[in-house]
């Protein structure tokens, strides 16, 4: 058994191959397993959310598409037809169990701005409160490329953390994490716990994608990342075992368990990296770069040699080396403008530049986070 202690809050991923049937009609005897799983662990004081693809496979069924379009707009009428198809279908088997549902959907560019993402936060919590199960997607019908996260399984390991999930678990068509691709050889082991993810787990992920979803063992493994870096645990399994959710909750060894980081990041921290998508960068000479490995410390202009984009105060940029490296994120005090003035010059230089007071770190070491290498 696992050691799973006092878990209150969790959240579900099932990818859109385990929800379609093959005509790609939604897979009704599937969301009725969910909902009876849910109203199970509800009984035993455990919240829970559910990202659900399927969407557009669901439009395409109600379209008589056979092929994924490859346009955009079609792809998006697909979502809006099969979001409300998917939700009537959660929503029937919800009323059997006597659950109340809510529908969310995001893209990237709600994660954006950290007070927006805060009321994305209260809102599921509201929700939590009133007993109700928020079902969250991607809002396909709107996501163009600039502002889409792109797949499920990242976008529950960025939710997760927002709702402070103890557990995020992807249901998804393979067992789990395999040492090496189990269609090829049939002697690959189920990886039963990873507490580490090395560039070795990194290997065994392959590249192999779904057919129907967007999300591959790729995905799964850079979810894993994100959601143990905040501090949860996170599980793959196959969406055979909906049914046995309760236990698996309760710490039965079913797939491949990614263990959180005891030394997790903070929320504001987990934002800066991978919610908040970098405006620019600025590159920084060797002196600076140094100093910053050994220690967290403020980019000052002193040691900006140049900078790429256009940004304002406030938002989140890159900063990288001279080899296009990129070795920490933050916040800016300035904006690109500003710092291509700036760029070079002493702190005590900047009010005779600039012709006004402002502050002396481009980047405070507060608003800063080093990308470590893994
Ligand atoms: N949001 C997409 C849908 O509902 C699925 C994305 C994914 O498969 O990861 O169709």
């Amino acid at each position: 058994m696992r050691d799973f202690k006092n878990i209150k809050k969790i959240i579900i991923k099932v990818g859109s191959s385990s929800l379609v049937n093959e005509d790609l009609s939604i897979n009704q005897p599937v969301i009725v397993n969910i909902m009876q799983s849910f109203k199970e662990l509800h009984d035993k004081g455990i919240n829970v959310a559910l990202v659900s693809s399927g969407a557009i496979a669901s439009g395409m069924h109600e379209l008589g598409l056979i092929k994924r379009p490859k346009e955009m707009s079609l792809k998006q009428a697909c979502a809006a037809i099969g979001q409300s198809k998917l939700m009537e279908a959660y929503n029937k088997a919800a009323e059997i169990y006597g659950l109340k549902t809510g529908q969310i959907l995001v893209n990237h560019d709600d994660f954006q701005i950290r007070k927006r993402m805060n009321y994305l936060s209260d809102t599921l919590d509201a929700m939590f409160k009133q007993n109700v199960i928020p079902i969250i997607n991607e809002n396909d019908a709107l996501a163009v490329d600039e502002i889409k996260v792109g797949d499920n399984d990242t976008l529950a390991s960025l939710i997760s953390p927002m709702i402070n999930a103890d557990l995020l678990i992807l249901f998804s068509d393979i067992d789990g994490l395999f040492d090496k691709n189990p269609k090829i050889y049939p002697d690959a082991k189920l990886i039963n716990l990873v507490s580490k993810i090395d560039s070795d787990i990194k290997k065994m992920a392959g590249d192999k994608t779904s057919t129907v979803g967007t999300g591959g063992m790729q995905t799964k493994i850079n979810a894993a990342k994100i959601s143990t870096s905040a501090g949860a645990n996170m599980i793959i399994c196959n969406s055979n075992q909906i049914k046995n959710l309760c236990d698996i909750v309760s710490g039965k060894e079913i797939g491949t368990l990614f263990l959180a980081k005891e030394n997790h990041i903070s929320s504001r921290e987990h934002w800066i990296i991978y919610k908040a998508n970098s405006m620019g960068n600025v590159v920084i000479d060797d002196g600076l770069k140094n100093a910053l490995i050994n220690k967290k410390v403020s980019i000052l202009s002193k040691g900006i040699t140049f900078v790429n984009g256009d940004f304002l105060k406030g938002m989140i940029i890159d900063v990288i080396d001279k080899k296009g490296k990129v070795i920490a994120k933050g916040i800016t005090n300035y904006s690109s403008a500003e710092i291509r003035l700036i760029q070079g010059h002493e702190s005590n230089e900047l009010k005779s530049i600039l012709g006004y007071e402002s502050k002396s770190e481009v980047i405070h070491a507060n608003d800063l986070v080093l990308l470590k290498e893994d």
